[in-house]
């Protein structure tokens, strides 16, 4: 993927693609072995039709719930990842698990620790790669 070197070009390009991107993506490296499915907390994966798939309304990065991306934790060719078009912050992410759990089921935000965010893990890391793209568009798989 060739992105826009022009900021203004590059903003509108992030606006266009929104729908299909999100924080963590499902490259087309998966080989459809299902291993992350179930240990999604927000079961926020499910299968597409060429590759498994990840619904950005529901992915939180498991801030609230593991101290790493628990997708790319279990995944064995390492293709969850991190998304460089759409970096959301740890509270975007936070208050979309307490949307989707409720309180009673997270820390609350100020406990928040390298355990339940990667955002305060200083060991977190990640495969980046500044090409990568989602394997197939989205957007069918969900309403919102
Ligand atoms: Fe689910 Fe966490 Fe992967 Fe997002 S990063 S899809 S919340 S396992
Ligand atoms: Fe695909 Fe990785 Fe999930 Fe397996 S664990 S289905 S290879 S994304």
């Amino acid at each position: 993927m060739i992105l826009p070197t022009d900021n203004k070009k590059l903003t509108q390009y992030k606006q266009d693609k929104r729908d299909i991107f999100m924080a963590t993506m499902i490259t087309e490296d998966c080989i459809n072995c299902g291993a992350c499915e179930p240990e999604c907390p927000n079961q926020a994966i499910m299968e597409g039709n060429e590759k498994y798939v990840i619904n950005p309304n529901l992915c939180t990065e498991c801030v609230g719930f593991y101290g790493y991306e628990m997708c790319q934790d279990v995944c064995p060719v390492v293709c969850c990842i991190p998304n460089q078009l759409l970096r959301e912050s740890e509270e975007t992410l936070y208050e979309r698990a307490v949307k989707l759990h409720g309180d009673d089921s997270l820390p609350p935000k100020e406990e928040l620790s390298p355990e339940t965010s990667r955002f305060r893990n200083p060991d977190w890391e990640n495969e980046i790669s500044d090409f990568a793209e989602p394997a197939e568009d989205y957007t069918e798989y969900w309403e919102d």
